[in-house]
């Protein structure tokens, strides 16, 4: 942990960061390369930072994991302190985080999935993606949920990346997965998967499905599988055929041509296949006590290009299926004290400063997918979290309170409450242990799955070892 003390003729700014991933050290970089004497406070409940870098990009997708090496840059930086395992809400509450402050920045992300608000969602064997993905990244929340991978079809419901990856892993011959840092748990339930066939379902039509290219031609390729599509579903209608040709269409034309080649594609016997089903709209889950089929609208397009919606006709059908998964995009949770559109699953903001009504609630900032929802990739929560931080930086300049304690001042309220706190050197002890115990099975890590074991492993003593922010103060000052 650095804490910095120099002293200055400009005093230094305090901002607490909640939540660890992309967006919140973005905003942690634009912040520190400000030029102005800052320091950083980033706190986050799990013991583990870098958020969904860690626990949501898939495991077989190691490039852009390297994030990770900017954000640890940032983290070494003079000015910047982790506060691991503390839960704002629980542990310190916003208000306290805007008495210690001169300003506090909300980056939590989208932590959950929205619901297709149809009965027999929560059968048993219809699970989230969210469930899905933080399983196999050994995300400790999701360690012990268990996925019935002894079905021979699993229907997955949306066309967007993160349905592409839960295909990908189900689909996959499992010895490309035991190189990577898939969890060992994941690992041993998918060597064991009898899963056949994958529907993967949209609501729209090829066009409009959200994949990006690259990803679609990525499930197009997988050894052992054939990638499938029926081609009287890649009919298209004039205004699909409008949206092809708009230059600013990335993904649309690429797709398009993927699906065609789907198309002409027959299955091998013993083969696995993933289907691509088009508009087809969720209806229900149905079976005796856990999912068993999966009953489906059709649906035509109605509307003008680049807005077409899913109109439901009144023919049905169904997939005989006995798991499901949701991928239907993700939504943030409202955090207690602090403004919440429960419609968008968004904190709302101007510019990155936080509105209650139309007023803006000063030194209360937002950023990434709780600002924007869950779009874009990981960099787009750089510019994303710059615009923040203008907003902070200006509002900031017009004078703030110097009497602010940042740091010392919340180190000293968890250790009053008795809170442990996970620092950056903790988390590089685990890291450094992570990466050993990957090195004999030849994976980059094998990642701890439970807060006990993490904090045994960061500290080589245990549960209880965990510090107070308090000690770890005066042992590194
Ligand atoms: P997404 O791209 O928004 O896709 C959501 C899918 O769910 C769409 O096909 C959407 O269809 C469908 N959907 C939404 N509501 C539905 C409903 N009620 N019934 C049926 N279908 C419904 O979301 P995502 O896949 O969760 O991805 C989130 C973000 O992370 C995206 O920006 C994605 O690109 C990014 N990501 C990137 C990578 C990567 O780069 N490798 C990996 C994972 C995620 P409509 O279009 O009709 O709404």
């Amino acid at each position: 942990m650095h804490i910095v003390s120099a002293m200055s003729a400009i005093p230094a700014i305090h901002v607490a960061i909640v939540g660890a991933g992309p967006s919140g050290f973005y905003a942690a970089e634009a912040l520190l390369r400000s030029g102005r004497p800052v320091r950083v406070d980033m706190i986050e409940r799990l013991p583990t930072p870098f958020g969904l870098v860690r626990s949501g990009v898939a495991p077989d997708h190691p490039k852009l994991k390297q994030a990770i090496l900017v954000y640890d840059r940032i983290a070494r930086t003079p000015g910047f302190n982790f506060f691991g395992d503390v839960q704002v809400g629980r542990d310190v509450t916003v208000a306290e985080l805007r008495a210690t402050h001169h300003a506090v920045v909300f980056a939590c992300g989208a932590e959950t999935d929205r619901r297709m608000g149809i009965p027999g969602e929560d059968l048993p064997r219809s699970h989230t993606a969210t469930e899905f993905v933080g399983w196999f990244n050994g995300h400790p929340d999701y360690r012990d949920r268990t996925f019935d991978l002894g079905q021979e079809t699993v229907a997955i419901v949306g066309q967007g990346n993160v349905a592409a990856d839960v295909c990908r892993i189900m689909a996959k011959p499992v010895d490309e997965l035991r190189s990577t840092d898939i969890a060992e748990h994941a690992l041993d339930v998918l060597a064991r998967s009898l899963v056949r066939e994958i529907h993967v379902i949209g609501r729209r039509g090829p066009v409009q499905a959200k994949f990006t290219t690259k990803e679609l031609r990525e499930l197009g390729e997988i050894a052992g599988c054939a990638t499938l599509a029926d081609a009287a579903d890649l009919a298209l209608n004039a205004e699909s055929e409008t949206e092809l040709t708009d230059r600013n269409n990335l993904n649309g034309p690429g797709n398009i041509a993927l699906f065609r080649a789907f198309a002409a594609r027959k299955p091998a016997v013993g083969q696995r296949a993933i289907r691509f089903r088009f508009h087809l709209s969720p209806v229900a889950l149905v079976g005796d006590g856990q999912v068993e089929k999966l009953i489906l609208t059709r649906t035509r397009l109605e509307g003008p290009p680049f807005a077409q919606v899913a109109r439901p006709t009144d023919e049905p059908v169904k997939v005989d299926c006995g798991l499901v998964f949701r991928s239907i995009g993700y939504r943030g949770v409202a955090i207690p004290g602090l403004p919440f559109n429960d419609t968008l699953g968004t904190v709302p903001h101007t510019g990155g400063r936080v509105l209650d009504g139309a007023a803006t609630l000063p030194g209360l900032y937002v950023t990434g997918w709780l600002k924007r929802g869950p779009t874009g990739i990981i960099g787009t929560n750089r510019a994303d979290s710059v615009e923040t931080v203008e907003s902070l930086l200006a509002d900031l300049s017009k004078g703030c309170d110097r009497e602010k304690r940042g740091a010392e001042a919340v180190g000293e309220l968890l250790e009053r409450r008795g809170v442990r706190v996970f620092d950056y050197q903790n988390w590089s002890m685990l890291d450094t242990a992570e990466i050993s115990r990957g090195k004999p099975k030849g994976k980059p890590r094998e990642k701890f799955t439970r807060i006990d074991e993490m904090l045994a492993a960061s500290t080589g003593r245990g549960n209880e070892a965990g510090r107070f922010f308090g000690s770890a103060l005066e042992k590194t000052s």
